[in-house]
């Protein structure tokens, strides 16, 4: 099994080692201004003695400031054609590609992100500001819409005013620059909170979206901490739509605080957590199965919110797997993120890595253990090998873990439809994987699951922008789906006029 596609490497690496001796700078920024903050230096979460560059923290203060000139900037930038702000993501589109080499030495050192990963990083961003660019053009033209005679009806678009876009780390760009190319091309000035352990890339990124041509004046950008800067933000009188992705618990704080906000009503566009589940049954490939159930499970070290985290295998077919499953984590790479033969790299804090501890602590001592991958000595960073557990059902899980942690429940075919229904009752729907070939079967579960992803014999991790739509429903998200046609839809204020064609003349 290998996590990763290491062909044509070679050039790239080069690049890459003169880039791992630079020092990064990510400053608050409103209308072009570098604003005051507090100072923190970001060490490498693969090798804590590394300084990666410092960050200043935001001040709650400058929220306000931030969002008056926004404010002011808006009405320029919603008048501006969508044609002109759809050429501005197309050439950020060319700059990251040209810049590749820096972001993604940023992703390995910053994020912790192996060098596929931090390739599929930056083709991601660049996707996404293509297709959003594109989707512009195509659908927030004026329309016209069919109506009496001596009557003109047209339907457009403009922006809703100000949006707060706040991202995760785990997609330190491709999720950071989609969530912000949507809202701008879209006719929005931005507000941009980056998380706090990724602000470096996030800085980064802003640079390029200003040499692409944005006007300084359409975003603002604020590193620092989530809940007292987005308290602010949510309480502030400009605000039109929030574009969150993160933990549920965080978009459930969002959104009790804009429930309670006077003034207008607030778009929420949340992204969340998943219990991503992979059903297996009996007419499945073994080799195929645990093929796809690693790397939907540990690339990334599990760090992703598509990523597998509970394993339902047929008893049929249990044992063939769960041996496989044995042999092939015993050979995963746990190792610094940048060499070439490393599988899975660190995960993003020490706070994370406790969190999983405590978890894989508790499972190992009621003896749950089934397979685990290896920890080389001598790393520095927050490592955490995988690990397959056994357990009884997904109902045992209480919250989502988010790293690189397999649990793996055994069931008997009659029962497939309460399989199902147990994931339907974890509240939770973002990707679900079904390994059968038998087509009635894995259409079965396909009209009674609840997910916005289902992967059909194939791994669940990884949509392309554009091709697999991407996001869920109940504790997973709210929609539409990043990377999909309706997307740009939920980012703007969409309008009609009627005339009376034959009094106007
Ligand atoms: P998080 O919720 O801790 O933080 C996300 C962002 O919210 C950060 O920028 C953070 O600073 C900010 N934040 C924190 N508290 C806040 C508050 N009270 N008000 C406003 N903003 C606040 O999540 P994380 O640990 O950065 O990311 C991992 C989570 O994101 C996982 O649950 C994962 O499943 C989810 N995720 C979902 C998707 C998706 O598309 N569904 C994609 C990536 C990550």
């Amino acid at each position: 099994i290998n996590l990763n596609v290491r062909s044509q490497w070679e050039p790239f690496e080069r690049a890459l080692r003169v880039q791992l001796e630079h020092r990064w700078q990510a400053t608050p920024l409103v209308d072009g201004q570098v604003l005051a903050g507090e100072v923190h230096e970001v060490c490498s979460p693969q090798d804590l003695d590394r300084v990666v560059g410092t960050v200043w923290f935001a001040g709650v203060e400058l929220v306000g400031q931030a969002m008056e000139r926004l404010a002011a900037a808006w009405p320029r930038w919603n008048a501006t054609p969508v044609e002109q702000r759809a050429a501005i993501l197309e050439r950020l589109a060319d700059l990251l590609e040209e810049h590749r080499a820096e972001l993604v030495a940023l992703c390995i050192l910053e994020a912790g992100k192996t060098i596929q990963d931090s390739l599929d990083e930056v083709r991601e961003a660049v996707d996404f500001c293509r297709y959003y660019a594109r989707q512009a053009r195509l659908g927030l033209g004026r329309t016209e819409l069919r109506g009496p005679t001596g009557e003109r009806n047209e339907l457009f678009y403009e922006g809703r005013g100000l949006f707060v876009c706040i991202s995760p780390w785990n997609f330190p760009l491709a999720i950071y620059l989609g969530q912000i190319a949507a809202a701008l091309v879209a006719g929005n000035c931005v507000l941009a909170k980056p998380a706090e352990q990724t602000s470096l890339i996030a800085a980064r990124a802003l640079d390029l979206l200003f040499a692409a041509g944005l006007p300084k004046e359409a975003i603002a950008f604020l590193p620092g901490d989530g809940p007292a800067l987005g308290a602010a933000c949510c309480a502030d009188p400009h605000l039109a739509g929030v574009c969150f992705t993160g933990s549920t618990d965080t978009a459930r704080l969002i959104n009790r605080r804009l429930a309670w906000r006077d003034g207008p009503l607030v778009t929420l566009i949340a992204e969340t957590g998943g219990q991503n589940v992979m059903i297996v049954d009996s007419t499945a490939l073994p080799e195929q199965v645990v093929k796809d159930a690693l790397h939907s499970a540990f690339t990334s070290a599990g760090q992703r919110c598509s990523a597998l985290r509970v394993l339902y295998l047929q008893n049929e077919i249990a044992g063939a797997v769960i041996g496989l499953l044995r042999g092939a984590m015993a050979e995963l790479l746990v190792g610094l993120p940048q060499r070439r033969d490393s599988d899975v790299g660190p995960l993003i804090d020490a706070q994370a890595r406790q969190a999983l501890l405590e978890h894989v602590d508790t499972l190992k001592g009621e003896g749950r253990l089934l397979a685990e991958a290896s920890l080389p000595a001598g790393l520095s960073g927050h490592f955490l090998a995988p690990v397959a557990f056994e357990i009884g059902g997904i109902g045992e899980l209480r919250k989502e873990h988010f790293g690189p942690i397999l649990h793996v429940v055994r069931y008997a075919a009659e029962e497939l439809e309460q399989v199902v229904a147990a994931i339907n009752a974890s509240g939770y729907g973002l990707t679900l994987g079904v390994h059968s070939r038998n087509e009635a079967t894995a259409r079965r579960i396909e009209a009674l699951a609840r997910v916005g992803n289902l992967y059909i014999n194939r791994n669940q991790i990884g949509a392309v922008v554009g091709v697999q739509p991407f996001g869920g429903c109940g504790l997973s998200g709210t929609g539409p789906k990043a990377g999909g046609p309706n997307y740009l839809l939920r980012f703007v204020h969409e309008r009609s006029t009627a005339i009376n064609t034959a009094a106007v003349g």
